[in-house]
């Protein structure tokens, strides 16, 4: 995870493209990319998605985590981190039901 968020933010500054990147573009990006993404799905079948598909879901899904890698960053927000806690609540609201 740290060698992935050093690259991404290394693209950006090596470009100087922080300047434009307000947090609420960087949050309307992530959603135009899982739009992007969504596209993949429309008008069929999961399985013909992935069947034709695959490479551009596996580009959207990057485009994604790009994105919220560099919203995390604008925002001071550690990911992984937020991403664990996050687990651990889903893990309390929703127990694992004894069979
Ligand atoms: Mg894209």
């Amino acid at each position: 995870m740290k060698d992935l968020i050093k690259d991404v933010l290394a693209f950006r500054d090596e470009r100087n493209w922080k300047q434009y990147h307000d947090e609420k573009d960087l949050a309307i990006s992530i959603v135009l990319e899982a739009s992007e993404l969504l596209e993949n799905f429309q008008w069929k079948s999961s399985e013909e998605a992935k069947e034709k598909d695959m490479q551009n879901i596996k580009e959207e899904m990057a485009d994604v985590l790009i994105y919220l890698i560099q919203l995390a960053d604008k925002l001071g927000i550690d990911l992984k981190k937020e991403a664990l806690a996050k687990m651990v609540k889903n893990r309390e609201k929703y127990p694992v039901k004894s069979k």
